[in-house]
């Protein structure tokens, strides 16, 4: 497909907006704008109600919806992730958190845990190899075990943190795809400290920054 007729059955929205101007700061709702459409009772204007009903009336999600701007509020520029991790879950009444880590970044996760300690919390963790399953068992080509023969386990250190029952569960360093997995069977609220990026040192944005430098090639 030729560049122009991609560009043509492009379906306009949020990402391809320059004016951010939703954020109530600086610039005009552009003509394909969300906002302006809600607010001119759009099609997504009845899921803006339902949002709004859920932060009025659902005590859970009006919880961590008043948590989370609170601790961007309190702590705006001034904390690290893991010190709002800690402010978040200190908000929400959480007192015993779960890990579910990177069997890679198991010295990273100790170091976590230890703060988390530190703060008063109780912690249980669970690495991705938990249970030893080999590749070959769920079918993957014997091939894959080259990296290692076991497969990441991210269903059994949900189910693990399901039965210990964690009151936040926090990712550190799960693989793409492993991560939606663990996301998909948590029972409680998750959240991420390490979003795992082997080749830029678990900084996955600095892709994006160098998109029109060093990793142009990523638009080729
Ligand atoms: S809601 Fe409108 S102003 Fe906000 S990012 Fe989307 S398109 Fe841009």
């Amino acid at each position: 497909m030729s560049t122009e007729n991609k560009t043509e059955t492009i379906c306009r929205s949020c990402i391809d907006c320059a004016a951010g101007a939703c954020d109530g700061k600086h610039g005009t709702y552009p003509s394909f704008c969300l906002t302006a459409d809600i607010k001119d009772g759009g099609e997504a204007a009845p899921l803006c109600d339902e949002s709004m009903d859920k932060y009025l009336n659902d005590p859970e999600d009006s919880l961590i919806a008043k948590a989370s701007a609170t601790v961007e509020f309190e702590n705006y520029c001034k904390m690290t992730r893991i010190e709002e991790i800690c402010e978040f879950a200190s908000k929400i009444g959480a007192a015993k958190l779960g890990i579910a880590t990177c069997v890679g970044l198991l010295r990273e996760a100790r170091t976590a845990a230890e703060i988390f300690r530190h703060k008063g919390f109780e912690v249980y963790g669970t690495a991705c190899k938990v249970g030893a399953i080999r590749k070959t068992d769920i079918g993957l080509d014997p091939e894959q075990e080259s990296l290692g023969p076991h497969i990441c386990n991210p269903i059994l250190q949900a189910k693990i943190l399901n039965e210990k029952k964690t009151d936040l569960n926090i990712v550190i360093g799960l693989c793409v795809g492993h991560d939606s997995l663990f996301y998909k069977y948590s029972n409680a609220l998750c959240t991420t400290l390490v979003t795992k990026d082997r080749v830029l040192g678990h900084n996955p944005a600095a892709a994006l920054y160098q998109a029109d430098g060093y990793y142009s090639k990523l638009l080729k």
